[in-house]
C-alpha cells in the first residue's frame, strides 16, 4: 500500500507572444505584463490582450490540477476572447482552483524579454496577479531576465513566460 503523502501538486505554465509593432505597420496590441501597461514601441500579437503573464500563470495553476491548457478553456476561435482582459482568465483559474479544494502555496514567475526594463514595475505586477489570485504577494515571486540579445526574444521579436506553481489541498474535492 502506498504511504499517505501530502496533496501538495506541482505546475508548470509557459507561453510566447510574437512582438510587433501597432497598426497599421503591424498587428502588436499595447504591450502588457502582469496587469501593467509598459510604454513600448511594440507589443503582442494576440486574440486576448496578450497578457503573456497571465496566460502562463494560469497554464501553471490549471497544470498543477492535471487540466487542459489555457487555449483548450479560452478558445482563440471564440469571439468573446477577442481582446479580453487576461484578468478573466485569472479569475477563471482561481475559482477552478478553489473549486477542487486547492490553494496556492507559491508561485515563481520568470519573465524573458530584452526590453522593456521590468524592474520598475515588478512590485506592481506581482501585487496585481497577488490580488487575482487572492494570496499574499509574499506568495508570489517574479523575476525579469534578457535573451542576450539572440534568438527572436533577445532580438526583441517575442516575450516569453515561465510559472511554476505549487499547491496543496485545504479541502477533500
Ligand atoms: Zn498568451
Amino acid at each position: 500500500m502506498t504511504p499517505a503523502l501530502p496533496m501538495l501538486r506541482i505546475g508548470h505554465g509557459y507561453d510566447l507572444h510574437r512582438l510587433e509593432p501597432p497598426a497599421p505597420h503591424g498587428r502588436g496590441r499595447p504591450f502588457i505584463l502582469a496587469g501593467v501597461h509598459f510604454d513600448h514601441p511594440v507589443g503582442p500579437v494576440a486574440h486576448s490582450d496578450g497578457d503573456a503573464v497571465y496566460h502562463a500563470v494560469v497554464d501553471a495553476l490549471l497544470g498543477a490540477l492535471g487540466m487542459e491548457d489555457i487555449g483548450q478553456s479560452f478558445p482563440d476561435s471564440a469571439p468573446e476572447w477577442e481582446g479580453k482582459d487576461s484578468a478573466t482568465f485569472m479569475e477563471a483559474a482561481r475559482r477552478t482552483l478553489e473549486d477542487k479544494g486547492f490553494a496556492l502555496v507559491n508561485l515563481d514567475v520568470t519573465v524573458i524579454c530584452e526590453r522593456p526594463k521590468l524592474a520598475p514595475q515588478k512590485s506592481q505586477m506581482i501585487a496585481n496577479i497577488a490580488r487575482l489570485l487572492g494570496v499574499d504577494v509574499a506568495r508570489v515571486n517574479l523575476k525579469g531576465k534578457t535573451h542576450e540579445k539572440v534568438d527572436a526574444v533577445g532580438e526583441g521579436r517575442a516575450v516569453e513566460v515561465h510559472v511554476v506553481a505549487l499547491l496543496a489541498q485545504v479541502a477533500a474535492s
